[in-house]
């Protein structure tokens, strides 16, 4: 069988664009599709571009309250901010949309066995909540491509891993009680990063206590301990847990030169996380993924991380980018405190999971 991969793509995903100054620039989908484009992954005989449609209210309405995707139309036709690092406008309410509808469109292509795997890009934006925002963040489209899954195509069991270095609090706040979702976030240390939660004694409530698995690392974790962090966690997880599909978030913020984050990936190290995903969902869930890449604030490695987690889900053999700095070596501080964290959240999770007893 033909193994088709989909990549979303729209010339206005780029009205994402939070502002000059502003972390969170426009610019950066065009970069990736020029660099998408010198790498041969747009043209590559498996690829499929698809071309989403904006999400409808319809659709928001499957995680979020009316009154807040009301408020947040309203602030948009004024032109006004949600918050202070928040902005909205007109133009970049019409990108959250496309980029909604790209995630919805994965789930789609994906549930419907027309496409083997799907990358959202420009998806992830997993810090708002059923009603609330933030965090450059209006509509969390995880959620709502999970929901579109759930609704819409007889799926009953997600699992949903998500590699931002930022904490996934509204993903995680929407699945809190839902014991068919497994949330794993693996994160920078909520201490030293925004948002300030995603502790592992965070591990759900009523009966959705045990599915929620946060995973904090501390500043310059690297590749090496990141890893193995994921294979000890996510895999037995995800092999206990049994998914019919799963959904991975996060762009390029875990890189070590990211100006918001001080997790310390390297390229490598994403297009290796992103193999170990697909080899997972491979074995767990018939090959259903759904990656979703749009965090990343340091341009000048954004292109080269989206394309090492792209390259990873198109099953590529290696992986032909250059980093543009020289990694750093990993502390041996950062291990110890990060083989500290994996033995107290082991046995926290002890009492919800086999695997970890
Ligand atoms: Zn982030």
């Amino acid at each position: 069988m033909k193994r088709n991969f989909g990549i979303t793509y729209h010339e206005k995903f780029r009205q994402y664009d939070l502002g000059p100054g502003h972390p969170f620039r426009g610019d950066r989908f065009e970069n990736v599709k020029r660099f998408f484009e010198e790498k041969g992954i747009f043209q590559h005989p498996n690829v499929h571009v698809l071309r989403p449609e904006p999400a409808t209210k319809e659709d928001l309405l499957m995680v979020h309250d009316e009154s807040y995707i009301n408020h947040i139309f309203e602030l948009a036709e004024k032109s006004m901010p949600y918050d202070i690092e928040t902005p909205t406008s007109p133009t970049i309410l019409e990108a959250a949309l496309l980029i909604v509808g790209g995630s919805i469109l994965c789930a789609r292509m994906v549930c419907e066995n027309k496409m083997a795997r799907a990358i959202s890009l420009g998806g992830g934006l997993h810090h708002a909540g059923r009603n609330y925002g933030g965090g450059f963040c209006l509509f969390n489209d995880v959620a709502i491509a999970v929901e579109y899954a759930r609704r819409k195509c007889g799926i009953k069991r997600v699992l949903i891993i998500d590699y931002d270095v930022h904490f996934g609090n509204g993903t995680s706040d929407i699945y809190y009680e839902d014991p068919n979702v497994l949330f794993i976030s693996i994160h920078q240390d909520p201490r030293t990063i925004y948002p300030g939660t995603g502790f592992i004694e965070q591990v759900g409530r009523k009966a959705g206590e045990g599915f929620n698995v946060n995973v904090p690392l501390p500043p310059g974790t690297g590749d090496e301990t990141y890893l193995h962090v994921v294979r000890e966690v996510f895999v037995p997880l995800a092999e206990e847990f049994k998914p019919d599909i799963i959904f991975g978030n996060g762009g390029s913020d875990p890189h070590f030169a990211d100006s918001l984050g001080n997790l310390n990936l390297s390229m490598r190290g994403f297009f290796e996380l992103s193999r170990l995903i697909v080899g997972v969902s491979e074995r767990v869930c018939d090959g259903k993924l759904v990656l979703m890449t749009g965090s990343g604030y340091n341009p000048s490695v954004l292109p080269g991380c989206w394309y090492a987690l792209a390259a990873g889900v198109i099953g590529l053999e290696d992986l032909d980018v250059e980093e543009p700095y020289p990694p750093p070596a990993e502390s041996p501080w950062s291990r110890n405190k990060a083989m500290e964290m994996l033995q107290n959240l082991k046995r926290v999770l002890s009492k919800y999971w086999k695997c970890f007893r």
